[in-house]
């Protein structure tokens, strides 16, 4: 019975991918219809002059034909991965970064004293934005790549070597694509469960590993089912950490779960999701972000990068 419903299901999705990509040719023509359009507009708007010393053509430098343009080609790409709206675009990263503190409750002795990561989970701005985190590494889809890169949604990883190990060739793709990579210990332990030096061992072998695979040693940690201690906390500023932010939200293929009572999104949420498909859960990581954007752009939060609060 089981098999037969999702048996269903995958030919329903293929048959959305292939009306899809049908049309993927028939989109380009609209995109390309208003951009001219737009081209046009701002051509007979007159007194549009090009600014001095742009040698190209006026066309190319106008601002509003290049917005007319983008929006087609996301609209495009919205409908493309299934999405009922084009994801909303964030606004420019703020000048002056937020100062972030432990939420509360969440401190560890010594937190002020020794200037240890603050553990929060959520960033305080008035902004309607929300930051997508994912974690662990298992599943390595590449459409997901191509999808978060066509929307340009941004995101954050926190990786866990022992699920990542297999192909760190993907997450450099990833990378390369813009996304920050941060770290969640080698074998993703119960830290707490540990001593200081095991801990040490975790975090700072984590930061060896992502120095030499990715260039770049992470100063965002987020420890393993946002469980930690204070011996957590002073390991992972040793190691050269700055901040711990866990989630106020996390997002599966088939439901939400919420930290807080009033189960809803507040502006500057961190919203967790994992590295996660068939072997895991009744769906693809196409699916899990269609569940995230759908939500997230129907209540009218934009997605913003966490590293550029930070
Ligand atoms: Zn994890």
């Amino acid at each position: 019975m089981r098999a037969v419903v999702q048996n269903d299901k995958k030919r329903a999705r293929r048959t959305v991918h292939t009306s899809v990509h049908t049309s993927r040719r028939a989109a380009m023509g609209p995109a390309a219809l208003t951009l001219a359009a737009a081209a046009l507009l701002s051509g007979c708007a007159g007194g549009s002059t090009p600014p001095a010393g742009h040698g190209g053509p006026a066309r190319a430098a106008d601002p509003r034909a290049a917005a007319a343009a983008e929006h087609a080609r996301l609209a495009a790409a919205a409908r493309r991965w299934g999405l009922d709206r084009a994801p909303l675009t964030p606004p420019a990263p703020p000048a002056e970064k937020p100062r972030i503190t432990p939420r509360d409750g969440f401190e560890v002795d010594g937190q002020e004293e020794e200037g240890l990561p603050p553990v929060f989970t959520t960033i305080p701005t008035k902004q309607r934005v929300v930051f997508l985190t994912i974690d662990d590494g298992a599943e390595k889809d590449p459409a997901f790549l191509r999808m978060m890169s066509e929307l340009k949604v941004p995101y954050s990883a926190f990786l866990s070597n022992y699920l990542v190990k297999d192909d760190y060739g993907y997450f450099r793709r990833m990378q390369a694509r813009g996304v920050t990579l941060n770290n969640h210990t080698l074998t993703h332990p119960y830290l707490p469960g540990l001593t200081y030096e095991e801990q040490k061992d975790e975090i700072c072998g984590m930061q060896t590993v992502m120095k030499r695979q990715f260039g770049k040693a992470p100063t965002v940690f987020r420890p393993p089912y946002g469980n930690y201690n204070g011996d957590t906390l002073r390991a992972a500023k040793s190691c050269g950490i700055k901040y711990a932010p866990i989630w106020d939200e996390e997002v599966f293929v088939d439901h939400w779960e919420y930290r807080d009572w009033d189960r809803s999104l507040h502006p500057g949420d961190i919203v967790l999701t994992h590295f996660r498909g068939r072997d895991d859960w009744d769906g693809t990581m196409v699916d899990d972000m269609r569940r995230f954007l759908d939500k997230v752009t129907r209540e009218g939060y934009a997605v913003a990068r966490l590293e550029d609060y930070l």
